[in-house]
């Protein structure tokens, strides 16, 4: 609990999916947080629907797995890309199997649903202070913490609070971004859509997958959501009257050849400008940035709100250790270092994918089609993405930095499980006795936990990576890999602990 009543641990600015996971995670760590919300309620129109394998294994660490679990549905069918003839180009593959985070790679859900799972978790922690439609009117920092200035849209008053950390999940338009400084760099997609989601009321002969409609006269994107929702995201183009666009009547003309307005009831409808942009400077000494904050992307691999998810996940054992005294500032670091990268590589992806569905120019929709042989498909797969430079050994970049698997361990437990919120050190008693005593005491002292009899699905990825042993995060990131006893020495010193 804070030492004064309005003496807080973290700040955090926004509660959107960013900020609540980021709540989640600092209250299970029992900091205390203030969070400040604008509005009331959850945001309604329609925003997210995807998340991925990753996403789920932070929530199963915030201790909302199975909550999240039973608003989502596994994505089995995956993303077909069909052209103006109706060939398939291209597909992302989908499958209900479980993937190295031990669930299936890919989920479905509707936001406001995940946001009020998300809400709701926060209830379990009295030192989480969630003040709904207050807004933070400035933030000032010195040497000992920074001050938040908030209001009441309520009644009008003016508050301040104390936070050794203050943690903008401010959304686009960010207060907290504009208080440090940051500069947004554009990427180059910036192109207004038509999104609206509709609940079916009958059976309706819908494809299960997602489609990317590249058809140069009006590129469309068709989601089976989850449950009897479904979503169609429509491409603006410069002739369209966006008035008249978002009136019902308009857009069951635009989706005729799919469903009819008796067969489904309209939602919501809205266009958004999607965009691409990456803030320079997520950190001004005791002021972060977490989220659309400090990146946006246009959602064609639906890894937006991912992106703000993995920020949290990243920010959180890192403000944990280092208020815990068990790490040193320079650790916070290591936030934008390790996490621009990895955003801006998703977000360059996504835009050459919008490159590709968003082509309305009839020949290079035909160049385009001529480079996918049709009738056979190539499938892909969303391709890795790094962390940049940061807490971990740079020197076998094709493991460490890269999210370690969450096997099922042979009690039945999934491995995070068994883990909790440490980090760990995992080889057989033989190797690491091999390490010298500094070392053992620097594993003590991140508070690691040391497994020297690693049941057989750790064994066997040890042997698959011919290593002697492994260093973990908490957030489950690989600090490095020993190849012999000796070795762990060296990686050891990799693992954050205070000076
Ligand atoms: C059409 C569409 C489809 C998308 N599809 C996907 C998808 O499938 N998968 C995916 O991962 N992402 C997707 N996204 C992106 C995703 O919705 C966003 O990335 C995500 O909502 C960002 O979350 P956030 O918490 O960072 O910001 P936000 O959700 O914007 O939350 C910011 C919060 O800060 C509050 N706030 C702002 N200023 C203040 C202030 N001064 N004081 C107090 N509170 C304040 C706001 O009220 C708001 O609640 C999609 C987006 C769109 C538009």
């Amino acid at each position: 609990m804070p030492e004064r009543a309005d003496a807080y641990d973290v700040a955090i600015v926004g509660l959107g999916p960013t900020g609540a996971t980021l709540a989640n995670l600092l209250g299970a760590a029992g900091r205390s947080v203030l969070v400040l919300e604008r509005e009331a309620a959850i945001f309604p129109l329609p925003r997210a629907i995807h998340f991925d394998g990753e996403v789920l294994r932070i929530f199963q660490a915030a201790g909302l797995r199975e909550q999240a679990l039973a608003i989502s549905r596994p994505g089995v069918h995956g993303m077909h890309f069909v052209n103006g003839a109706g060939q398939t180009m291209l597909i992302r593959g989908g499958s209900a199997a479980a993937g190295p985070h031990g669930c299936a790679n890919n989920y479905y859900f509707h936001q406001p649903q995940l946001e009020g799972v998300l809400r709701e978790g926060l209830a379990r922690f009295p030192q989480v202070h969630v003040k709904l439609r207050h807004e933070l009117l400035g933030v000032t920092q010195d040497g000992e913490a920074a001050t938040v200035t908030y209001g009441s849209l309520e009644s009008g008053q003016r508050h301040t609070a104390r936070a050794r950390y203050v943690v903008g999940c401010d959304g686009a338009r960010s207060p907290v971004r504009q208080a440090i400084g940051s500069n947004m760099v554009d990427l180059g997609l910036r192109q207004p859509w038509l999104v609206f989601d509709v609940v079916l009321q009958q059976p309706v002969d819908l494809p299960p997958y997602t489609v990317q409609y590249c058809d140069p006269r009006r590129p469309m994107t068709y989601c089976n959501v989850v449950g009897e929702r479904r979503r169609w995201e429509i491409m603006v183009l410069p002739d369209d009257d966006r008035d008249a666009l978002v009136r019902p009547d308009r857009l069951w003309t635009l989706v005729a050849p799919w469903v009819r307005p008796e067969q489904a009831r309209l939602e919501r409808a809205a266009i958004y400008t999607f965009q691409s942009v990456v803030a320079e400077g997520w950190r001004d000494r005791r002021l972060f940035l977490a989220g659309d904050a400090c990146h946006q992307t246009p959602p064609f691999l639906g890894q937006g709100m991912c992106a703000g998810i993995r920020d949290a996940s990243n920010l959180a054992w890192k403000l944990d250790a280092v208020l815990a005294g068990r790490a040193s500032d320079a650790l916070l670091d290591t936030y934008e270092s390790e996490r621009k990268p990895h955003v801006r590589a998703l977000i360059e992806l996504a835009v050459r994918l919008g490159n590709i569905i968003q082509t309305t120019d009839p020949a290079l929709a035909a160049e385009r089609d001529a480079k996918f042989e049709a009738g056979r498909p190539e499938v892909f797969e969303l391709p890795p993405q790094l962390l940049g430079q940061g807490a971990f050994d740079p020197t076998v970049p094709d493991l460490a930095g890269r999210p370690f698997p969450q096997p099922q361990l042979d009690d039945g437990r999934l491995l995070d499980e068994l883990l909790g919120r440490r980090g760990a050190v995992i080889g057989s008693a033989q190797v690491l006795s091999a390490a010298s005593a500094a070392t053992a005491s620097r594993w003590q002292r991140s508070g690691a936990m040391v497994i020297d009899r690693p049941d057989a699905s750790l064994q066997a990825w040890l042997r698959s990576h011919d290593a002697a042993a492994v260093i973990l995060r908490p957030d489950r990131y690989i600090v490095g890999v020993a190849r012999s006893g000796a070795d762990l020495d060296r990686i050891s010193q990799y693992l954050p602990v205070a000076p």
